[in-house]
Formats: structure tokens, C-alpha cells, sequence
């Protein structure tokens, strides 16, 4: 069995791994950190499978705030991750968000409005007319009006992945491909993790990124997180009749969403009944039976659609609120957690990053995310965020 020591040991490189590795040793170059992760070319990893949305439009003032400096991030990333010339694009296209608001909705939407602009966000009220003037193949007709977020919008993810990787490595940051068996602790303290190849990495310090698979990792120190893998299915839609100008990722009353995707239709939908556990499988039926009638119903151009593909991805699912897990686990010194995002992690990977690095160096917070705290899921203290996708 081998044996070595760390600083920090960080269970799954995806996009949380990552931004933690980065920003951990931009800060102190000297800290010797591991990041254990299973499968290198992330075939199944959320970061991915996502749908690459990056928004400002959420209710609470946090994840508003996150969202803000992300798109700080985005403006200098290239600079910041160009790693022996090699610059990294991860081409964000602020194309806008358009969420559609029934009367149900309209109190917290409105709501939502009063505070992104409070915050400064460039987010705007859209009339069911303005809606239809500026997409005429909308029908709007069911809606009270939408918000509009000119500044939200995509990104590649995978460049955005590896541009914090690369970025990563070249600051001294060892990526090893292995497995995670088990988080170990010495006296009630976290004392590193054991692999399945049979290493044993110690470190003082343990950060849980395994996305989806988080809960499963951390059990093994015998934490419960409230948090499941949700397998989501994304379809890609050859329409017969194409938009004039490209769709923003329009959010309709139901949860149904879909936007351009270069030639293409991108469509999507959470529902409770999507399956928990780790399938990767998707089905046409799905679309056709359960989305294609309400996506029809909004855009009747979409009658006539042929699927051109599809995914499946998996949500870490926080079944307590739908919002982050943050910080140090209060009853396992040493082992910090960044779990739970739900449907929109990919765009919170700055801020978390920056947040996990202040908390083990123990600096001074830029921005305080302790609301997101571990020691909320103790006291069964749900946070409320009514713009969950
Ligand atoms: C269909 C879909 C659409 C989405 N759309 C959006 C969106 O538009 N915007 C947005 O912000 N977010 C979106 N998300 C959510 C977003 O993708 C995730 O929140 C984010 O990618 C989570 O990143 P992560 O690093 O925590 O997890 P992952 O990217 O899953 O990375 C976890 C890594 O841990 C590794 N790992 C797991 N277990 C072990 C172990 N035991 N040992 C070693 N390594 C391990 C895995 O191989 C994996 O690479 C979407 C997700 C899905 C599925």
C-alpha cells in the first residue's frame, strides 16, 4: 500500500474540483494539493452534461451575487488561465434569459426584480406584448409578462473545466487518476482518503467536489447529505421552421426551458418524477409524450421537429432546499463540502472556488456565502430560491 501526504486532497476534478485546486494555490503556491479524479475525460461528469447557463436571474440575494462575479470572471478568464500561450475560450454568448411569469408566479417574480436591480443587474420587465414583438413565433398568450436578463447566457464548459485544470497544474496542483474509496478520520478529525488502486493520500484537509456522486463518498465517513442524483434529459430539435434571430433560454411557468443551439433547438425540463441514480440512458418518448405538447403548445412553428440527439446528465439534487452546500461539515473538522447545486453549479464554480480557498486559508470572505453552511442541513434550516431550473 502506498502511502503519501498533502496539504489538501480534493475528491472529483470537475468544474468545483477544479476552481477550488486553482484558487487554492493562486493564493499560496507552496500548498501541495491532490486532486483525485476517476475518469479524466469526464464522460459522466455533470459539468459536461450541463446545459451551460449562466444567469443572473435567481431570488436570493446570494446566488444573485455569485452569478455577478461569474460574469466578472468570464471578462478576464482568458488572461487569467492562458497557461505557456495557450489561451482558454470559454466563448460566454450573453444571449439573455427570458423567464415567463403566470399569475402564480407574479408576486416572487416581481419580487426577484426589485432586488437584482437593487444590486445593480440590468434585468427587465417584458409585456406579453413586447414578448411576441421581439419573438413572433412566441405565444405568450397563458403569461402575465417575463423577465428579461440581457447579460445572462452560455459558455462552453468544457473550456471553462480546463482552463481552470490546466491552470491548476501548471501552478503545481497534482491531478491523479483513481477512485475515491474512502474519506478516513483519525480521532473525530479528517486524516486523508484511501483509493481503490490502494493509495492512502493524508491530508489534514479533504474537499468533497464528486458532484452527484458526493453523498455516496461522504457516507463513508459516515456524513448524510441530502442530496441525490437525478438523471436529467436534455433533446436537441431539428425544427422545420428555424427562429429569424436566436432564442434566449426561454424558462416557461412549468419549468419547461429551451433556446438556439447553433442550427439546433435545445430542450429540457426537470420533473418529479425524473429517476435517482446513476443512468446516463435518454429516451425520444419522453420528449415526444411529456415536452413536445407544451413546447408546441408556446411555439406552434415547433409542430414539425425531428430529435437531432440527446443526453442525460445528473443534478446533485439538494432535497433539503435545491441550493449549495458550503464550508466545513460540523461534525467532521477538516472536511469541506461544496455539494448540492442542483441545476445550476456550473455557473456558481468562481465564487464557490474563491469561498472553499478563504475558508481553509482562513482569510477574510470577499463574499460571505455562510448562508450555503453545512450546519444549515443539521438544523433542517431550508433556504428558499424560487428560481430553480
Ligand atoms: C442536464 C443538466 C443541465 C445543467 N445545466 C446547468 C446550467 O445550465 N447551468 C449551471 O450552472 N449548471 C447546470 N447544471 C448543473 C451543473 O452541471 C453542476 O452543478 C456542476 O457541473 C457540478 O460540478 P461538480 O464539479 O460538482 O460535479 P461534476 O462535474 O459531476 O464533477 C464531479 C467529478 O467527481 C468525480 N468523482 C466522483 N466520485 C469520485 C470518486 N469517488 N473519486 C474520484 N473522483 C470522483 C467524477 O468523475 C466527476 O468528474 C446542469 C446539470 C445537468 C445534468
Amino acid at each position: 500500500m502506498h502511502t503519501s501526504s498533502y496539504d489538501i486532497i480534493i475528491i472529483g476534478g470537475g468544474i468545483m474540483g477544479s476552481s477550488c485546486a486553482y484558487h487554492l494555490i493562486a493564493k499560496d503556491d507552496r500548498l501541495k494539493i491532490g486532486v483525485i479524479e476517476l475518469d479524466p475525460s469526464y464522460e459522466l461528469a455533470s459539468t459536461g452534461r450541463s446545459c451551460s447557463n449562466a444567469r443572473i436571474q435567481f431570488s436570493l440575494r446570494q446566488n444573485i451575487e455569485i452569478s455577478q462575479y461569474t460574469f466578472q470572471v468570464f471578462k478576464k478568464f482568458a488572461e487569467e488561465m492562458t497557461v505557456d500561450g495557450t489561451i482558454p475560450d470559454v466563448r460566454y454568448r450573453p444571449e439573455g434569459n427570458l423567464f415567463l411569469v403566470d399569475r402564480n408566479g407574479e408576486t416572487a417574480a416581481l419580487q426577484s426584480l426589485k432586488l437584482q436591480k437593487g444590486l445593480g443587474c440590468a434585468t427587465e420587465w417584458w409585456s406579453k406584448d413586447k414578448i411576441q414583438a421581439r419573438y413572433p413565433l412566441y405565444n405568450p398568450e397563458q403569461a402575465e409578462g417575463g423577465t428579461f436578463g440581457p447579460d445572462d447566457g452560455h459558455l462552453d464548459p468544457f473550456a471553462f473545466l480546463m482552463g481552470y485544470r490546466k491552470k491548476a497544474i501548471s501552478l503545481g496542483v497534482k491531478y491523479i487518476h483513481d477512485e475515491v474509496e474512502q474519506i478516513m478520520t483519525d480521532e473525530g478529525c479528517v486524516a486523508g482518503v484511501k483509493t481503490s488502486s490502494g493509495q492512502i493520500l493524508r491530508a489534514k484537509f479533504v474537499i468533497n467536489c464528486a458532484g452527484a456522486w458526493a453523498p455516496k463518498i461522504a457516507a463513508t465517513a459516515g456524513v448524510s447529505l441530502p442530496v441525490e442524483p437525478v438523471k436529467r434529459q436534455v433533446f436537441v430539435l431539428d425544427t422545420k421552421i428555424k427562429p429569424e434571430t436566436d432564442l434566449p433560454l426561454t424558462i416557461l411557468p412549468s419549468g419547461l426551458y429551451f433556446r438556439t443551439e447553433g442550427p439546433y433547438i435545445l430542450v429540457g425540463k426537470s420533473l418529479p418524477e425524473d429517476p435517482v441514480g446513476f443512468s446516463f440512458s435518454w429516451h425520444e418518448q419522453r420528449f415526444i409524450d411529456l415536452l413536445w405538447p407544451e413546447l408546441a403548445a408556446f411555439v406552434p412553428a415547433f409542430d414539425a421537429v425531428k430529435i437531432h440527439r440527446g443526453w442525460a446528465g445528473l443534478y446533485a439534487v439538494n432535497r433539503l432546499d435545491g441550493n449549495a452546500i458550503l464550508g466545513e461539515w460540523p461534525e467532521l473538522p477538516g472536511l469541506y463540502l461544496t455539494n448540492g447545486f442542483s441545476g445550476h453549479g456550473l455557473q456558481q464554480a468562481p465564487a464557490v472556488g474563491r469561498y472553499i480557498s478563504e475558508l481553509i486559508l482562513q482569510q477574510q470572505v470577499v463574499l460571505d456565502l455562510s448562508i450555503f453552511s453545512p450546519q444549515r442541513i443539521l438544523d433542517n434550516r431550508p433556504l428558499s430560491e424560487t428560481g430553480l431550473v
